[in-house]
């Protein structure tokens, strides 16, 4: 997924993408703490990248031959649902990332995105995805209303935009919220609404919802998330497994049916943690 172009943009089919497309280069010249950094402006990144993801310029690349890497890799591992692996190949997860991390965004690795916080892995991302499509209530198509809770940097709020027909997501700290924001305007995802505030208690104004993902994990799942669950949705997050060596945490699908809620805890995983109140 591209931001349209701007109808002043230099006719070149298919890049270069710029990477900071509504904050103009400003916001390419951050570095990894958020501060200005004019002597990176440009030209960091281009060092690393392979030669035919990089433009002259320095200013942009087209992610195009990367991403679709990364969708085959994904599918290599073992992620079979069309619709996901899509979604994921059409974002441009080097857009959500700052200018030092570039050269890395398409690898699966998970990423800082500032104040303490981690974008996931895209094998991550695509795991979760892909279990909330497999929710009983789940059409062949597009999800219904999808809450997520912790939007980071507005990626995987982006990959979900493509695969629910409305996502609301929330994000307790106000630095990434506008960060977020700003990363998306530029995509004009009209179903994607950012919220600032506390999501451990959802977003009752937008329930039921089809699905709910988190991308934080607690001690148990908040009960607002079940209440604003809609009958036949499913809800998948990490959370700390009490018993698990360490209180690890592990990946769970709960799914709510007219007879009542089933819990299944998957493998383990690695998410940041959920924590309650704003700042
Ligand atoms: N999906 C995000 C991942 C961000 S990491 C992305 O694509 O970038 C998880 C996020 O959850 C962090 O930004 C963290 O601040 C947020 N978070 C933790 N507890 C939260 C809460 N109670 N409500 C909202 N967001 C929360």
């Amino acid at each position: 997924m591209k931001p349209p172009a701007k109808p002043t943009a230099v006719q070149r089919p298919g890049f270069p993408v710029r990477l900071a497309p509504d904050a103009g280069t400003p916001s390419a010249t951050k570095n990894v703490a958020g501060r200005a950094h004019p002597e990176r402006a440009t030209g960091l990144f281009d060092l690393k990248l392979p030669a035919k993801a990089v433009i002259s310029s320095g200013v942009g690349m087209d992610s195009r031959a990367v991403r679709a890497r990364m969708v085959q890799k994904l599918a290599a591992q073992g992620i079979a649902d069309a619709q996901v692996l899509a979604a994921l190949g059409h974002v441009e997860r080097h857009r959500f990332v700052d200018t030092a991390l570039v050269n890395q965004a398409y690898e699966d690795t998970s990423l800082p995105i500032g104040l303490g916080q981690t974008i996931s892995k895209p094998n991550v991302v695509a795991r979760m995805l892909e279990l909330l499509r497999q929710g009983a209530g789940s059409p062949s198509g597009k999800l219904g209303r999808v809450l997520e809770i912790g939007t980071g940097c507005g990626y995987q709020a982006a990959v979900l935009a493509q695969l629910a027909s409305e996502v609301y997501s929330i994000e307790r700290l106000r630095g990434l919220h506008d960060k977020a924001r700003e990363n998306l305007r530029a995509f004009r995802l009209a179903n994607v609404h950012l919220l600032f505030g506390d999501g451990m208690a959802g977003y009752a104004k937008g329930a039921p919802y089809a699905a709910i993902i988190a991308a934080a994990g607690g001690e148990e799942i908040p009960p607002a998330w079940v209440e604003q669950l809609a009958v036949g949705g499913r809800l998948v997050a990490p959370m700390h497994i009490a018993g698990r060596a360490g209180g690890a945490q592990a990946l769970v699908v709960l799914d709510k049916t007219a007879q009542g809620v089933t819990q299944t805890i998957l493998e383990a995983v690695h998410f940041v943690p959920l924590k309650s109140g704003t700042s």
